[in-house]
């Protein structure tokens, strides 16, 4: 009785206001807008019987004539129902369990409308929500959610939207605003600050002061958030298109320092930052273009500047050059590892993209042959382009290897140059009796 009276009491999604529903003539989503999956989803589980809306970056995307990824769908029935409707479906789980239904080619997100994080949620020392799987209403549901323009619900059927924060009026006046009280909504979960200014990078929205504000000074509170969690969101920042906006978004708000060593790397390097900001860009132009990006590929970029320093310093420590090479590369891989999770998959992508860049250079004897059959060689040849744009690497090299990437079989032969060392590449004799060349690049490679 009590705890349900301080539930009333503290809790934001105590009722409030009735939600505002709007009707297709003010808002224009027209039902076709939303995928044929996620239609059908939301129907069968109307037919049975149950609410259900499409809800949170769909419609917030397709209100701003953005093409949505993809659909989450809400509803009252459990996942267990919601299994029960739907033959192929599977529950998984990460922070809470959620339906995935799998329609033609596209799979669905179904979650339960859950209560907020109030005061029964288990929290750790910092206020931080760790468990937050209490099922709820639709109105709790919204008043969970981060910013008023993610709790927007859809209904296709009718084709109204059901708004309890604003969320629509805010979408129009381009407000990225949170739900409830800003401090204690990053509290609970300062992954919310990143989302903000992706957000608000994406959409080109301005950060309601109320929820700005806070930001510089709770900044720290992201260190206690799981590495794998952080990098989760630091991949949809890097991959969201809009890159370049979200980090100039991240310096203003002072989220870069100290938070993660990939971001000041990124942000504080004088030597690389042109080859940085340059990648931001051309990633952001290939996600735009709807091309794939690979995080591997970027994790290179944005690291490349810190494995050129160690290895720089390997080498005139005396260390021989592609020893010294790999064990940079770990050594930068293995700070990143403190804070970030970058996938065993990913490493091995980053680590191969590098690993091409010296041999770019050897391009005697038949040697360019062997390295085009690469499996990565398109990948680590964009990243040469890369560097050479941004002047770390001859521009020469560059364009060398896309005209041979251009050439045919007996063009490419014609532009081999013959097997000839200059005269700092002498072969010399390992003690293990491997030829190696100056470089100590393996004759066999
Ligand atoms: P996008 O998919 O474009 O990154 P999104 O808003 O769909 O944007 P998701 O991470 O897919 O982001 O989350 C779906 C919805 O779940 C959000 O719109 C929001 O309503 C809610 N949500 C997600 N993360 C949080 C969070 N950390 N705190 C509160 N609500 C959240
Ligand atoms: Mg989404």
């Amino acid at each position: 009785m009590i705890r349900k009276f301080l539930r009333r009491v503290f809790s934001k999604s105590a009722p409030s206001h009735a939600p505002a529903l709007i009707p297709v003539e003010r808002h224009h989503v027209r039902r076709e807008s939303i995928s044929p999956a996620a239609r059908n989803t939301v129907s069968r589980l109307q037919e049975h019987g149950h609410k259900a809306y499409v809800v949170g970056g769909a419609v917030r995307d397709v209100l701003a004539g953005i093409e949505p990824k993809d659909f989450d769908v809400a509803t009252d029935a459990t996942p267990e129902q919601v299994r029960g409707i739907f033959r192929r479906s599977r529950i998984i789980g990460r922070r809470f369990r959620i339906v995935h239904v799998m329609s033609g080619g596209e799979t669905i997100e179904v979650s339960t409308f859950r209560a907020g994080n109030d005061v029964e949620s288990e929290k750790d020392e910092h206020g931080r929500v760790l468990r937050d799987n209490v099922f709820g209403n639709l109105e709790e549901d919204a008043a969970r959610r981060d910013f008023t323009i993610n709790a927007l619900y859809y209904n296709p059927t009718d084709e109204t939207i059901t708004d309890y924060h604003h969320g629509f009026a805010d979408l129009k006046q381009k407000t990225l605003r949170m739900i409830g009280d800003p401090r204690r909504r990053y509290r609970e979960d300062p992954v919310r600050m990143l989302r903000a200014v992706r957000m608000a990078a994406k959409l080109g929205l301005a950060i309601d002061p109320a929820a700005r504000a806070p930001i510089r000074e709770m900044a720290d509170l992201l260190e206690n958030v799981p590495a794998a969690r952080l990098f989760d969101e630091m991949l949809k920042l890097l991959l969201s298109g809009h890159a370049v906006e979200c980090l100039r978004q991240l310096r203003e708000e002072g989220l870069h320092h100290g938070l993660l060593p990939l971001l000041d790397v990124i942000m504080e390097q004088p030597m690389g930052e042109r080859f940085v900001w340059l990648s931001l860009a051309s990633t952001d132009a290939r996600v735009r273009d709807g091309k794939p990006a690979s995080p591997g590929f970027l994790f290179a970029t944005l690291l490349w500047h810190e494995v050129l320093a160690d290895w720089e310093q390997r080498k005139q420590r005396g260390e021989s050059s592609m020893p010294a090479l790999h064990a940079a590369m770990d050594e930068v891989l293995d700070i990143q590892a403190e804070k970030l999770v970058i996938t065993r998959r990913i490493a091995a992508d980053i680590k191969e993209i590098w690993t091409l860049q010296p041999r770019f250079e050897n391009r005697a004897g038949r040697r360019p042959l062997r390295l085009i059959e690469q499996p990565r060689f398109k990948a680590g040849l964009d990243f040469l382009l890369l560097r050479a744009e941004s002047g770390e690497a001859p521009q020469e090299l560059a364009d060398w290897w896309l005209a041979f990437l251009g050439a045919d079989t007996g063009q490419r032969l014609a532009m081999l140059s013959p097997e000839k060392k200059p005269a700092r590449r002498r072969r010399r004799r390992k003690p293990g009796g491997e030829a190696v060349d100056a470089a100590g690049v393996k004759e066999t490679e």
